[in-house]
């Protein structure tokens, strides 16, 4: 005998009852069946919907029009393909079930409420019609079919709506019955009968405890649970499309992670079958030919998974006791647990601290009230002696769980899933490890369920990760970090990595796209927005799709957006940008960045800040935390100076080297912004910023690229009519270095505290001498690096590597992984 138990999801509609049908006709031919039945998807909701409604003096004929609507079209769709199923006996059955319902719902609105056993009755009246439905379709496929009335079989102990069968009795009582071959035994699942015979549930979803306790009670060889899913995953897969189909794992497993809130199984399913050592298995309605999910006894060995799940429990509330009574004070514990189980109410999980000054423990948030009343009473000396603090309680919250036998015996994984949770930035509220070590769970914020799993899926699953990427600023070097992505997305996917990008916005417009926006053709996704960037929006946009690694990566120079990194990283961004204005602005506002970045653990990098490619920060940063210390800087920090300042030891005029400059695009639009040096005065002052001195913008020395006095007013074309009045200038001073062997070079020093930017000669000692073309250099005199200096050498500008040192960055917003 094989007990099949079909959920509600593989029995929604006429088309799924048949193929149902299917699969229990074909498995009949090869063993007898037992049958066990949930309502179809949405009734049994439903049927919860109209107690309420009706209890509140509500209306609710609209919600047993859908149940009727559910079964007419149900017997509509089977009587169609077999005509010979006796339709009008089940419509009748219907009618006079609906019928039923409707009386009851009149004794419930006179008495302004509803009696657990009147409720019971109605909510199982979904199993009870699924059951009829199945009779006469498998009676018309010419099936023999013999109905279990699980009232009188199945003893409950409980109260009306959550019993548990007691297996002693029940297994008895099928004894006796006996079993008839060649038949196809039908129960309905979810109910059972208390010692009276009257009708009570199992719980909710209780359908699988229901074949479980079947299964035991016939001595089946096997119980399969028929879902909608092909077995158990490592999570709930709605939630992690590349969730890992778990081959096999242990009764205990299976009940852990069905106790921590995996929905695929009911909590009790496990126990009846695991006393019986009945095999379980766990395969979907949709796809009968997938090996599904054993669940059998532990097995152990290298190549089974450590970690086999990770779930959720929401809707939980955290009870604290605590004081100065707690400590050393025997039978704290004792009375506390013992109070809140004669109120009825269930503990799901406990943490004490080591001082013994507070006792933690979480329950379901619907046994919040009676868990507080009863510690009340239990304590009320105490309480007003002041031996215990007031009861502390806290709500809308969740447990998530990690649940594996192998954790036993492997190290590290409690470090990594709370690494896992900090960096999705999530608090974590309270911590506890069954003392089997099967299952670790941490209590967190309910708001954050979804990014908890999230998170602790791919830092244990080694899935693939995903770079959510909101790009702000689509000028030259967004643009280019665009085709860059898009190059390399396929090549990264490979690797695990998953970049996407969510959101783009320009100054006008922004487009967002949960799942990753098109980059073939962003342009009209962008054209046809009609929203403009908002911090709002993207976080919005985040919380919503439960994104847990966002990036802003601002492309942009403007300084109204730099204005808004604090914000992004309080928010849970990270933030990559070339753009420089956020740090040369006040220094409270810089060391504010860098405190939230720290608290909310994001990222604020900006490696294209100085030598746009060239890896100048990290270096430098690396060097400081050595405990190196900069003692003085010499750098050419601009392309476009380096070419103009290169041309002129070629012997070309000011004037014409700056054009060819211009004119191969080496240069801002308007000349003047490189040429009045407050470029270089920026990525100097970033540099000294790094390397801890407390300055400002204004405590650089600009000396600009011009000669002095130099009238660099009106528009860029008459500025640059003008600036052959530069050559002579320029002329005298490059014959004045070339005599002493040197050449001019715009440069960035740090010496003595001071930052200044200035026109130098240097000569061929110098590590700047030959630096010219568009190149960047720069040389760093520190303490480890002395008398010579370190060099980084290399094109600092150029819309390419900018763009590819922004991608840089937004990989090591990944980092995180290799950290664990
Ligand atoms: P049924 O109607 O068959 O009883 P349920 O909706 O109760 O089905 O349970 C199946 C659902 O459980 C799946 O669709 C899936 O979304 C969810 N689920 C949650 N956690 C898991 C998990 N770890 N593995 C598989 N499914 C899971
Ligand atoms: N129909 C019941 C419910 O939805 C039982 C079940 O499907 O397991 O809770
Ligand atoms: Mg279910």
């Amino acid at each position: 005998m094989r007990v099949l138990k079909f959920g509600g999801s593989s029995l929604a509609d006429a088309d799924r009852f048949l193929r149902v049908s299917d699969i229990v006709v074909n498995n009949q031919q090869q063993a007898q069946v037992a049958l066990v039945l949930s309502a179809p998807a949405k009734v049994t909701n439903h049927l919860v919907a109209l107690v309420e409604q009706t209890s509140h003096g509500q209306d609710a004929a609209t919600t047993l029009a859908e149940i009727e609507g559910i079964f007419s079209r149900l017997i509509a769709g089977l009587k169609s393909k077999y005509p010979a199923l006796a339709d009008e006996q089940l419509l009748a059955r219907m009618a006079a079930e609906l019928e039923q319902i409707r009386r009851l719902m009149q004794g419930i609105t006179l008495l302004g409420q509803c009696p657990d056993n009147i409720q019971a009755q109605i909510l199982s009246r979904g199993e009870a019609l699924s059951i009829a439905c199945m009779e006469q379709l498998l009676k018309a496929r010419g099936q023999l079919v013999e109905l279990i009335n699980p009232v009188e079989m199945l003893l409950a102990e409980g109260g009306f709506l959550e019993s548990h069968v007691n297996m002693d009795v029940s297994r008895a009582r099928f004894q006796q019955r006996g079993i008839r071959p060649d038949h196809i035994y039908l129960m309905a699942g979810f109910t059972g009968g208390n010692a009276k015979g009257e009708l009570v549930l199992l719980g909710r979803n209780g359908s699988d405890y229901s074949a479980a306790v079947l299964a035991a009670c016939l001595g089946a060889e096997c119980c399969e649970i028929w879902t909608d899913v092909d077995g158990v995953y490592s999570c709930d897969p709605r939630l992690v499309p590349d969730a890992v189909l778990l081959k096999r794992m242990s009764y205990k497993e299976a009940m852990e992670l069905s106790y921590f809130g995996a929905k695929v199984l009911h909590p009790r399913t496990i126990a009846p079958i695991a006393q019986f050592h009945i095999p379980c298995l766990i395969k979907n309605s949709f796809n009968p030919q997938g090996e599904g999910t054993l669940i059998g006894p532990e097995l152990g060995g290298e190549t089974d998974l450590p970690v086999k799940g990770i779930s959720d429990l929401c809707d939980i509330s955290m009870i604290n006791l605590s004081g100065p009574g707690m400590k050393g004070m025997v039978g704290m514990a004792g009375r506390m647990f013992s109070a809140v189980s004669r109120a009825g109410v269930s503990v799901v999980l406990i943490t004490q601290s080591s001082s013994e000054y507070s006792i933690s423990f979480c329950i379901h948030s619907y046994d919040a009230d009676r868990a507080r009343r009863a510690l009340e009473e239990e304590f009320e000396l105490e309480l007003k002696a002041g031996l215990l603090e007031e009861i502390e309680m806290r709500h809308q919250l969740a447990i998530i769980s990690l649940v594996g036998d192998g954790m036993r015996t492997m190290k590290g994984v409690a470090a990594r899933f709370l690494t896992a949770l900090a960096q999705a930035s999530i608090n974590i509220v309270a911590i506890a490890q069954g003392s089997s070590e099967r299952s670790i769970s941490a209590v967190v914020g309910q708001q954050k369920v979804a990014e908890a799993i999230k998170s602790c899926h791919q830092t244990l699953f080694s899935s693939q990760q995903f770079i959510d990427i909101i790009l702000v600023g689509l000028g030259g070097v967004g643009g280019a970090l665009l085709t860059q992505i898009r190059r390399q997305q396929p090549v990264l996917a490979k690797q695990g990595i998953g970049l996407r990008v969510v959101g783009l916005a320009n100054s006008r417009k922004m487009a967002l796209n949960r799942d990753g926006l098109d980059l073939s053709n962003w342009q009209v996704a962008l054209e046809q927005s009609d929203v403009s960037f908002s911090l709002e929006a993207v976080k919005q946009l985040v919380e919503d799709s439960h994104l847990i690694n966002p990036v802003i990566v601002d492309c942009t120079s403007d300084e109204q957006v730099a204005n808004q990194y604090a914000d992004f990283l309080a928010t849970g961004f990270h933030v990559v940008t070339p753009n420089k204005k956020a740090n040369t602005g006040s220094l409270e506002y810089y060391h504010e960045l860098r405190k939230t970045a720290l608290l909310t653990r994001r990222k604020f990098l900006y490696e294209t800040n100085v030598g746009a490619g060239l890896p100048v920060i990290e270096n430098l940063q690396n060097l400081i935390k050595a405990g190196d210390s900069l003692r003085a800087f010499a750098g050419i920090l601009s392309g476009s100076l380096s070419f103009i300042f290169g041309k002129l030891d070629e012997g070309l005029s000011f004037s014409e080297a700056t054009l060819i400059a211009k004119s191969n695009g080496f240069t801002e639009p308007d000349p003047r912004d490189d040429l009045n040096g407050m470029d270089v005065a920026r990525k100097l002052l970033i540099l000294a910023r790094e390397a801890g001195m407390a300055l400002d913008l204004d405590d650089v020395e600009v000396e600009q690229a011009l000669p002095p006095g130099f009238d660099a007013s009106g528009s860029a074309e008459a500025f640059l009519a003008r600036l052959p009045e530069a050559d002579a200038w320029f002329s005298q001073r490059c014959a004045e270095a070339a005599a002493e062997g040197k050449v001019l070079r715009y440069v960035g020093t740090i010496a003595d505290g001071k930052c200044k930017v200035a026109i130098q000669a240097v000569d061929d000692n110098d590590p700047l001498y030959k630096v010219k073309d568009g190149e960047n250099a720069l040389a760093f005199f520190s303490t480890y690096y002395q008398p010579i200096p370190l060099v980084l050498r290399g094109y600092g500008a150029g819309t390419e590597v900018t763009a590819a040192g922004v991608f840089a960055d937004l990989l090591r917003t990944l980092n995180w992984k290799q950290e664990v």
